[in-house]
């Protein structure tokens, strides 16, 4: 993803969520999705894509992710998009 993009979307999910501290959970506060997860519509070099908030934020905050691979919340929060609540599960 260009740098540009990424800085975009990485203040584009911040806008959407409720950040007490950095150590407790950001509770994501834009649309939710059938499965009760966050949802965000994001634009990336392919265009608009509807990304998993958490899943968006690991990608943007923390590094790649493989199309396989799981994004778990270690807190159990489904609506936490806190980087260090986040957890990749290689498949
Ligand atoms: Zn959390």
């Amino acid at each position: 993803m260009q740098d540009h993009l990424k800085s975009r979307n990485q203040q584009k999910i911040m806008m959407n969520v409720s950040k007490p501290s950095d150590n407790e959970c950001w509770e994501w506060l834009g649309q939710i999705s059938n499965s009760g997860y966050g949802r965000i519509l994001l634009k990336d070099d392919l265009g608009n894509k509807m990304h998993s908030a958490h899943r968006a934020s690991y990608e943007l905050f923390v590094g790649e992710i493989g199309k396989d691979d799981i994004i778990m919340q270690s807190c159990g929060n489904r609506l936490c998009i806190n980087p260090s609540h986040l957890v990749k599960k290689t498949t």
